[in-house]
């Protein structure tokens, strides 16, 4: 063990993040096999935690052993026979002794595990209690705890179990994490201040760390644990206050909204606001007048009137002599918020310009020298707004819908085409609570849980196999009422591997086999755009009774018209993709109806149909899918941000998360920049593990 006595602290830290070759017992091709596993420092092994644990802390005697019973028993290998029987049959029998009594274990045809036992190892062995000439269990669950050349002494009969490849084995593995242990934990450094320990009752790191691996008692295991999740929340936690706390400290635009502003924009509104609409426009607007940037995520289910409030916003914007951009995710979507936003301008002097990668390049370019020249009041487009030959004069307000299809960082590249502009973010995906915690914990959150009046909620049906007549009587009705009908495919081309229903040939055999009398449009990813527009403005305008189409169909679109959202293979949807094509209709009074056409195979995928059938409150329905798929799936993509938690599951440990950020945020507003000197671990972690993502922090 390095003599850690004349190394001054803030050294300790440099021994742990030595190479783990440098571990005793870890030679270049142990090194090669651990860095496989990620492993490539000493403090990397240490952190690289069991995915589970063997208890055998319910030991029983051979000489207890009853036949017919289940047995646990620890013991030597003392014999190991192999032979064939009459019937060709490998038989393997390893007996063992624990000093009580002997029994055999024995395998059947298995012949390659006569390897893996030597004598004077010890096993552990769990089954049940046979008799043949002697004790016996028959194809036990075992374990091989200690191989014979293995001098350590172990402690305790919690046994760690790791994820490992097959070039080392769990004794092996455990051999080398004892040996670390042994040397390094104590050279762990606590980054938490004592008075946080002390507060939350928190184990020390190293007790931690060694109990995490080799706990004697499940209560070490417990509290070890604790310790672990604790400490990974409140980094990230931390993370999240450095970031909001860097947003509070820039200085914005403070945007005059007073009442004259707000009487000449409401002129312009042809309902009368909801509740939920009032409440979150004055929040938007406390906001606006703030020199602090605004840095708000508004949710609000499906139809609940977002788009409003974001004229709202930028119409204020406007008023103050600013300009403004609105951010899109699909070229329907922008094309759509340009029309809506024309219809409510159009005896107005507003300067508005729609920008996607297909505006034609001459009307680009005008365009684009407009906007540089502050002549364009608002822009509203596709990703193509922060392609870096958009430039704005004076931008004061972005408005990003649908936050979850765009990543992190291009918020900010649009937030840069301005110098500290206003941010609102829309999404129509509820976000549970969890996430609005970590993943969204810097920005403000206003919540539109009010629908606009007159409207009647969906019917959701799953029509099981076969019933597909009901369904199609069931639209045909819709249809002679004059409503109009969405299909929703999973895919476009037909794929043989899944064997799915592709829109292209569905619509093509419900035209001739089902619905001939009927006008059927189709609409897929792989068209024009003009063409997908035409289609649309066709639909809008009811040239077709049906509208088939590809997921792209799932943000923002609005037809009031429509009462039959129909989707093929809901299973193949995630949840809360399946609630956003049910908010395509609904819209009007009539009743509406979402058919689920569905042949889960597993549990989950018939509970989501299931819950889809029983609630239309799309956070409960973002609850369950985060719940059934982890918050990875949940954005479809790893562009969330959040880094790979290790220990900490954010839907278990949500009590821990609470605590862990009221206290990270507490630390945060008392020493924004970490300077105190019982906070210079923390910084130096935080740096360490958010290294890609120091720009958003701004403590560097
Ligand atoms: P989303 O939140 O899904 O983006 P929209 O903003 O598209 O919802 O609004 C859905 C529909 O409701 C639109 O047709 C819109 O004109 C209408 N709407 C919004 N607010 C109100 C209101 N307060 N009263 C009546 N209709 C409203
Ligand atoms: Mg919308």
């Amino acid at each position: 063990m390095p003599n850690t006595k004349f190394i001054p602290h803030t050294d300790l830290r440099h021994i742990v993040n030595q190479h783990i070759q440098y571990l005793k017992g870890v030679g270049p091709k142990r090194s090669e096999i651990l860095e496989r596993l990620g492993i490539h420092t000493i403090r990397n092994m240490l952190y690289y935690f069991p995915r589970d644990y063997k208890d055998h802390t319910k030991i029983q005697k051979i000489s207890e052993a009853k036949i017919g019973a289940k047995i646990t028993i620890q013991g030597t290998v003392c014999g190991i026979h192999t032979r064939v029987s009459r019937n060709r049959m490998h038989i393997l029998e390893v007996f063992v002794t624990d000093g009580t009594g002997t029994i055999a274990a024995t395998w059947f045809n298995q012949p390659f595990l006569t390897n893996k036992f030597h004598m004077d190892d010890i096993v552990f062995l769990y089954g049940k209690v046979g008799a043949y000439q002697y004790l016996q269990l028959v194809s036990p669950e075992y374990e091989i705890i200690r191989e014979k050349e293995d001098t350590h002494t172990r402690e305790g009969a919690i046994i760690p179990v790791y994820t490992l490849n097959e070039y080392i084995s769990q004794t092996q593995f455990r051999r080398i994490m004892e040996e670390a242990i042994h040397q390094f934990a104590d050279s762990l450094d606590e980054i938490l201040p004592e008075e946080l320990i002390e507060r939350n009752q928190l184990v020390p790191i190293n007790t931690a760390v060694r109990d995490i691996h080799f706990p004697k008692t499940f209560e070490h295991l417990k509290n070890a644990r604790y310790k672990l999740i604790y400490d990974e929340l409140f980094i990230l936690e931390i993370a999240m206050a450095l970031k909001k706390r860097s947003i509070k400290e820039e200085t914005g635009i403070s945007f005059r909204v007073g009442p004259n502003v707000d009487i000449h924009i409401r002129k312009l509104i042809p309902f009368t606001l909801t509740r939920a609409q009032e409440r979150v426009i004055y929040e938007i607007k406390e906001d606006m007048r703030n020199s602090k940037p605004m840095n708000r995520l508004l949710q609000g289910d499906v139809g609940s009137g977002k788009t409003i409030v974001a004229i709202y916003a930028i119409l204020a914007a406007i008023a103050n002599g600013y300009q403004t951009a609105f951010m899109a995710p699909t070229e329907i979507l922008a094309e759509q918020h340009f029309q809506t936003v024309r219809k409510y301008l159009n005896h107005s002097s507003v300067q508005i310009r729609l920008l996607t990668r297909e505006t034609c390049s001459q009307q680009k370019k005008t365009d684009l020298e407009l906007i540089r020249n502050g002549d364009v009041d608002l822009v509203i487009g596709t990703h193509a707004l922060i392609e870096e030959t958009v430039q704005f004069k004076k931008l004061g307000l972005a408005v990003i819908d649908e936050q979850h299809k765009f990543g992190v960082v291009q918020r900010l590249k649009l937030k840069e085409k301005g110098s500290y502009p206003d941010v609102l973010i829309m999404t129509a995906t509820p976000i549970p609570r969890t996430l609005s915690l970590t993943v969204f914990g810097d920005l403000d959150i206003s919540i539109l849980d009010e629908v606009p009046p007159g409207r009647s909620p969906i019917k959701t049906l799953w029509i099981l196999n076969g019933k597909e007549r009901d369904a199609y009587n069931l639209m045909r009705s819709e249809v002679a009422k004059g409503r109009q009908i969405f299909i929703v495919y999973p895919l476009v081309e037909k794929s043989d591997i899944l064997n799915l229903k592709a829109a292209v040939i569905e619509a093509k055999r419900l035209q001739k086999e089902i619905f001939p009398d009927l006008r059927i449009g189709l609409l897929h990813g792989q068209m024009k755009s003009a063409e997908k527009e035409k289609t649309m403005v066709d639909f809008k305008e009811k040239q077709y009774d049906i509208l088939v189409s590809t997921i792209i169909v799932e943000v923002g679109i609005d037809i009031p018209n429509a009462t039959v959202m129909v989707i093929e293979h809901a299973e193949r949807f995630g949840l809360a993709q399946l609630h956003q094509l049910r908010g395509r209709i609904g819209r009007g009074s009539d009743q509406s109806y979402c058919l689920l056409f569905g042949y889960p195979k597993t549990h989950i995928s018939r509970e989501r149909l299931k819950i889809m059938t029983q609630t239309c409150d799309g956070f409960r329905i973002a609850e369950m899918d985060f719940q059934l798929r982890g918050p990875g799936e949940f954005f479809g993509t790893r562009q969330h941000g959040l880094p790979e938690l290790r220990i900490a599951n954010l839907i278990k440990d949500f009590p821990i998360l609470e605590k862990a950020r009221k206290d990270a945020f507490e630390i945060i507003s008392l020493d924004p920049h970490l300077t105190s000197c019982h906070h210079l671990k923390i910084r130096k972690e935080i740096l360490e593990t958010f290294t890609d993502r120091l720009e958003l922090i701004h403590i560097g």
